[in-house]
């Protein structure tokens, strides 16, 4: 059967993020079957899932709970318009829940089909507010390098890393990038606090250079996901959000990876970075991956000129076919129901910190020159020597050879680059971890010894 799948698979369906080059002479791993923190392939191997499928199953595997709701809802209204004045069930009970878990003032919620779509439609949602406003000439957003926001056209130009978008045009004349906050790269000498007042120095250049008249929106991540699992210096967030304040720039946060209980909470912007955004942006684990789903959380003062009847009317003119769709929204439901009755934030809370520092053991190893990131957003970065931080090149494969040997053991976890990230569903427990660090353990001991093997 697996040379069947392969078969089929090979011939006719185009993976995203994928190269080509060696996609079809290895061959893929076909996963067919899941259960609570573990995967299977259709030969029966079996894995714990070290990201959470993609830093999303946040409720972990086979939850047949989940399932049912979406089939009861299937079965009894799969789908309905919710343009102009329809709506459903489960949207408008979703919309409600979301209200009560995100910081105070954000009250409104807009449906997208995933991560992209939700950062393409907050980004519309601004240059409308400000045209509504008879400040049309506020355009421009600033993002980061090495950002990640994904995909769609407006999202690929917020994201900032430069490979993702190798021979794509983007929409450059909406967007100017700050630097990322890399403390592990920061200049040689700089201390954090330096670093950070640098950081926020560039942003206040930039405000000047720009004109805080032609900028509508700054994004960010709160940590920086698929561009390295990048920790700010301390005092980052609310220091670029004052100059946001301070320049009527508006601010939206991409959590798509940081909510539902990653860091800790549903959301983390308030709790964990002390930031009140003008929108927030999420996906992945609003549904933990069991179905497509993602929305813009929106805040009351930018409600009163989008959505109510003093916002002097007229249409709202984007949306999307599935904006609430009610079986993406009964499964978010119940997503969220689990996660408050098994206390999954509470449990980050407690597991959190103990894999940061079962994980930070793994130093010791030639090649890790770095272990950052915060609870179950965490990344080991390879290096060839731990003084300079300089890499190894391109050829040795680090990430891969790293994530290979790991999987040869049980475990899958993501390699980027010289990078290897670690993104569980939220269910691990101090066992699992020390299992899986003792993994880790003879996987990096393994890699160290095939590279120098190998001349590298
Ligand atoms: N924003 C962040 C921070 C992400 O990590 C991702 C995906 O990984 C996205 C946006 C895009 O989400 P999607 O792939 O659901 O469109």
């Amino acid at each position: 059967q697996a040379h069947a799948v392969w078969e089929k698979d090979k011939n006719h369906f185009i993976h995203p993020f994928t190269d080509f080059s060696t996609f079809h002479q290895q061959g893929c791993d076909i996963i067919s079957d899941s259960d609570g923190i573990y995967v299977s392939d259709i030969k029966g191997n079996r894995f714990i899932d070290g990201i959470a499928g993609l830093w999303c199953v946040n409720v972990g595997h086979g939850r047949k709970e989940i399932g049912d709701a979406m089939a009861e809802q299937a079965t009894r209204m799969a789908y309905f318009s919710t343009f102009n004045n329809l709506t459903n069930i489960p949207a408008a009970e979703l919309s409600a829940k979301l209200a009560s878990l995100a910081p105070a003032h954000l009250n409104h919620i807009f449906y997208t089909c995933g991560g992209s779509t939700a950062n393409d439609v907050a980004v519309r949602l601004v240059h409308y507010y400000f045209n509504r406003i008879g400040k049309p000439e506020k355009k421009k957003i600033i993002s980061r390098k090495n950002a990640y926001h994904g995909t769609t056209y407006m999202a690929a130009t917020l994201t900032g890393i430069e490979s993702n978008n190798w021979m794509f045009d983007t929409l450059d004349s909406h967007v100017s990038y700050l630097s990322e906050a890399n403390c592990y790269r920061r200049p040689a000498g700089m201390s954090e606090a330096a670093y950070c007042d640098h950081l926020v120095g560039e942003f206040e250049t930039r405000i000047t250079e720009l004109g805080a008249d032609n900028i509508a929106a700054f994004i960010m991540e709160p940590i920086m996901g698929a561009g390295g699992v990048l920790v700010a210096p301390e005092g980052y967030h609310t220091r670029m959000q004052a100059l946001c304040r301070q320049n009527d720039i508006l601010l939206i946060v991409d959590e798509v990876v940081t909510a539902f209980g990653r860091l800790g909470h549903f959301f983390s912007s308030e709790k964990v970075f002390g930031l009140t955004p003008d929108i927030i942006t999420c996906a992945k684990g609003l549904s933990s991956g069991y179905v497509p789903l993602g929305a813009a959380l929106i805040s009351d003062s930018l409600y009163e000129v989008l959505g109510t009847p003093q916002g002097k009317g007229g249409v709202l003119s984007t949306g999307f076919t599935y904006s609430g769709h009610p079986v993406s929204c009964a499964a978010a439901l119940k997503n969220i129901e689990i996660m408050e009755r098994e206390a999954l934030c509470e449990n980050i809370q407690r597991v959190g910190p103990y894999l940061e520092t079962q994980l930070k053991t793994l130093k010791h190893h030639a090649t890790v020159g770095d272990v950052r990131g915060s609870n179950f957003m965490m990344c080991l970065e390879n290096v060839a020597n731990k003084e300079t931080g300089e890499l190894l090149p391109l050829e040795a494969r680090v990430g891969d050879r790293v994530a290979e040997e790991a999987q040869q053991r049980g475990l899958i976890i993501r390699p980027v680059g010289h990078l290897n990230i670690i993104s569980p569903p939220l269910i691990w427990d101090e066992a699992i971890i020390d299992n899986v660090v003792a993994i880790l353990d003879a996987s990096f001991s393994a890699v160290t010894e095939s590279l120098k093997k190998d001349g590298f």
